[in-house]
């Protein structure tokens, strides 16, 4: 592992703690080691040529319950980041407390680059390639970055297809349950739990830190399914969203008395018709192209706003910008988007970050009862999901708030505590 691999940045995290909390070292270098790394290429045809891609499906534990954990379509994608998605996952369903262990998966690939037809031969073809090693009672994936419910449903379809071909004694109900995040026989509430959870997670430290959501400006980077989430129910408990932005830039509406709360829903009508953020600026029910300000993501990070939420990538909050950034609150709904140095910097500056294992377990949550729904061969309602979601994601805030409190700690730490003392035992 060379010094930039995140996988060994975060080990090295973890192992940290766990000497400075005197955890058994040996269960827990066993434990940060994935179980299995499935390396597969996948062959498509683009046009008269036949392209080969590299896919990933790795299981990291199973110490708490079955692999879980989404699956990413990005040219970034390579073994060590899925390595570290996949612990972070085990982590992540240990400190929201389902009964799965953790895993990741992705294809490096643009999927912008390709037509909807070989969007749907790679997810197929990937499907088969990782089959052996997946089930609704061994590894069940789901959504992240670009594939959501669409590419799901092509995954479920060809695998069920395939548990068909080989005489599978699975009912129906179970083999819907391979996958979670779908559109066909997917929960309601499902696509809003990673979002959902997240402003439950702000509403409790909100409480917490006594602020009043209507004074209470938030950032937010990314605007796909888990920003743009964010974004719409933090508005609903009435706190400013005054900037958000997608991978081209963001936007802002600033006037003379401090930038205007954006409509989210319109936001997102707007960008949905133009395809991008660009020139959306959705205030006060209506869309203009006047009045706003784009802005680039470099400056959305470091706008003075008490709430920062980064939404898209990893290691967006690194060394080159961490002296700059204003907010004294993050919360991490992208995986690993504060790199370990640039937490330990923030926080020593007295800045709080909501850690990733525990600001966006609602995806997890979410994923879970889904599964459940499809097991027990039952149709959930959306407020009865959302309900549950609201449960689990206090719980979970409650138990790390309470251990970093105990421990005199951040809640990064306190968050890998919570996780290592169910894993480890
Ligand atoms: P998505 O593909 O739906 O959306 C990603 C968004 O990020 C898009 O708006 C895209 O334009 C934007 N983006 C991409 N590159 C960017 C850049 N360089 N700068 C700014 N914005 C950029 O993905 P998602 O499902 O919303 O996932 C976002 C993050 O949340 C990822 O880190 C993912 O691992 C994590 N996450 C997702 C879920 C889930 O349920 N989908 C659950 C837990 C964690």
């Amino acid at each position: 592992m060379n010094n930039s691999s995140v996988y060994q940045k975060s080990k090295d995290e973890i192992l940290k703690t766990g000497r400075k909390y005197n955890l058994p070292q040996d269960k827990l270098e066993e434990f940060l080691e994935p179980d299995r790394i499935l390396e597969v290429k996948i062959p498509i045809k683009l046009g008269t040529e036949i392209v080969t891609f590299k896919g990933y499906r790795i299981q990291h534990s199973n110490k708490l319950g079955l692999y879980k954990g989404g699956l990413r379509f990005h040219p970034k994608v390579n073994k060590d980041e899925v390595m570290a998605l996949s612990l972070w996952m085990s982590l992540k369903t240990a400190v929201v407390g389902v009964p799965f262990g953790g895993a990741k998966g992705g294809i490096a690939v643009d999927p912008k680059a390709l037509s909807e037809k070989q969007l749907e031969e790679l997810s197929r073809n990937y499907t088969r390639k990782i089959y052996d090693i997946l089930g609704p009672e061994k590894d069940i994936p789901a959504p992240d970055v670009n594939t959501n419910p669409k590419i799901i449903d092509w995954m479920a379809d060809e695998y069920i297809k395939i548990a068909k071909e080989n005489k599978t004694d699975l009912p129906q109900n179970k083999l819907n349950a391979a996958f979670t995040g779908k559109g066909k026989n997917g929960l309601d509430g499902r696509v809003e739990a990673t979002g959902f959870g997240g402003v439950t997670v702000l509403k409790e430290l909100a409480k917490k830190l006594k602020l009043n959501p209507k004074n209470t400006t938030i950032a937010v980077m990314g605007f796909g399914n888990v920003g743009y989430y964010f974004a719409d129910f933090a508005s609903k408990e009435g706190f400013k969203v005054v900037a958000v932005s997608d991978s081209k830039g963001g936007i802002i509406k600033k006037e003379s008395n401090g930038p205007l709360a954006l409509d989210i829903p319109l936001v997102m009508e707007c960008k949905l018709e133009k395809g991008s953020l660009a020139g959306c600026y959705c205030a006060g029910g209506v869309c203009d192209t006047r009045g706003g300000q784009m802005i680039t993501n470099e400056e959305l990070l470091i706008l003075p706003v008490d709430i920062l939420v980064p939404a898209a990538l990893e290691d967006v909050i690194n060394d080159n910008n961490m002296q700059n950034i204003k907010a004294k609150i993050i919360i991490e709904m992208a995986n690993g988007p504060v790199t370990p140095k640039a937490y330990h910097h923030l926080t020593e500056k007295g800045a709080i970050i909501v850690p990733d294992i525990l600001a966006n377990s609602g995806g997890v949550a979410g994923s879970y009862i889904e599964w459940e729904q499809n097991m027990k061969d039952k149709k959930y309602k959306k407020e009865e999901v959302l309900k549950r979601l609201e449960k689990m994601m206090t719980d979970a805030f409650e138990n790390v708030w309470n251990e970093s409190v105990k421990n005199k700690t951040n809640l990064k730490e306190a968050s890998y505590l919570v996780a290592l003392r169910k894993i480890l035992g």
